[in-house]
């Protein structure tokens, strides 16, 4: 398979009045060319602060990168200059958040915007940049494309804003697609379609897709793998099959058995995993998961697990899964 993204021992911390916050305490995770990695967590658990290190968009103070490696076809992003790494966002690399208003310039019209990142990496006329924006809404769905081209974001709906972005996105033949939570914000209809809209152009595009989400509902439906984040880690990694099929570590258990299931009746009781995320800045000694694990023994609150391959392609960071394994990192 051909390795789009690499991600290596991954550290970014925030360093704040009250201490030094580890969002992202040592992650790793590959993604393929025509591949979709599920990130999925709790608020909180380092999901987003991943995909802004990738980006390098960490606000910087606070937070900052102290470690690891970021291989993007085989080149770490982290030694590139801030000019290098401009024209790699948007360009080999797109994002894709919950709220396309915040990442739409409201003052140009949409057409405008997407013929902008046309520009920016081809070498096309004005008007060439113009017809290939059209081009792109009509390939995202939006009806009338030549005159909604000339509309601007306020003038459109949530779902069409969406759409607009992840036009934008595509604008660039972007190898990687990060997706922050991308349908969180609409309602279910247009979920549906956004959803369907990055199926077709991740086998269109031959794209490798990111997806961070906390909806196993679209996890189930979009992602090959799945890496299940806890407190700044990687905690269970597997194919999406296996994922649900065995859940390996409780924290994916619990969040399996929180899935409202649509055959089960309104009355029956949500199970939530008991207890909150903890504090980055009070870490347990230990698995951070012991405090909420109805699984927890002695030795999870002395010692942290490792994240292990387990067999199968699978990996787990669970002392009910350590025995004889061999360390991953
Ligand atoms: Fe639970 Fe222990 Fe596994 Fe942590 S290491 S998830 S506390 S069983
Ligand atoms: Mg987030």
């Amino acid at each position: 398979a051909n390795r789009v993204l690499e991600v290596n021992n991954l550290q970014t911390h925030f360093f704040t009045d009250e201490g030094v916050v580890p969002s992202v305490n040592g992650v790793s995770f590959h993604i393929d060319q025509e591949e979709t990695l599920g990130i999925v967590g709790e608020s909180g658990s380092g999901k987003s602060v991943t995909s802004l290190s990738i980006m390098q968009l960490v606000p910087n103070p606070p937070g900052r990168i102290v470690g690891g490696q970021i291989l993007f076809q085989g080149d770490n992003l982290l030694k590139k200059s801030t000019d290098e790494m401009r024209k790699i966002r948007g360009n080999d690399i797109a994002m894709i958040f919950q709220e396309p208003m915040s990442s739409l310039n409201p003052v140009y019209t949409v057409g405008a915007q997407i013929a902008e990142a046309v520009l920016l990496h081809e070498n096309v006329s004005k008007r060439e940049a113009f017809n290939r924006a059209v081009e792109m809404l009509r390939l995202v769905g939006i009806p009338s494309p030549e005159r909604r081209a000339k509309e601007y974001p306020h003038q459109m709906s949530g779902g069409m804003r969406q759409r607009i972005m992840i036009a934008m996105a595509l604008a660039c033949n972007p190898k990687l697609l990060i997706a922050d939570e991308p349908t969180t914000a609409l309602d279910v209809t247009i979920q549906a379609q956004i959803l369907d809209l990055m199926k077709k152009l991740k086998s269109e595009f031959h794209a490798a897709i990111m997806l961070i989400t906390h909806d196993l509902g679209v996890v189930a439906e979009m992602c090959d793998r799945v890496a299940v984040m806890y407190a700044g880690k990687v905690v269970e990694e597997a194919s999406t099959v296996d994922i649900f099929r065995e859940p390996l570590h409780p924290y994916t258990e619990g969040l399996l058995a929180s899935i409202p299931r649509i055959d089960e009746t309104r009355q029956e009781k949500l199970h939530v995993i008991e207890g909150t995320v903890p504090n980055l800045l009070h870490l347990p000694r230990g698995c951070a998961f012991a405090p909420r694990c109805p699984k927890a023994m002695d030795i999870c609150r002395r010692e942290e697990p490792t994240l292990s391959d387990v067999g199968d392609g699978r990996k787990v960071s669970c002392w009910l899964h350590a025995d004889g394994k061999e360390a991953v990192s």
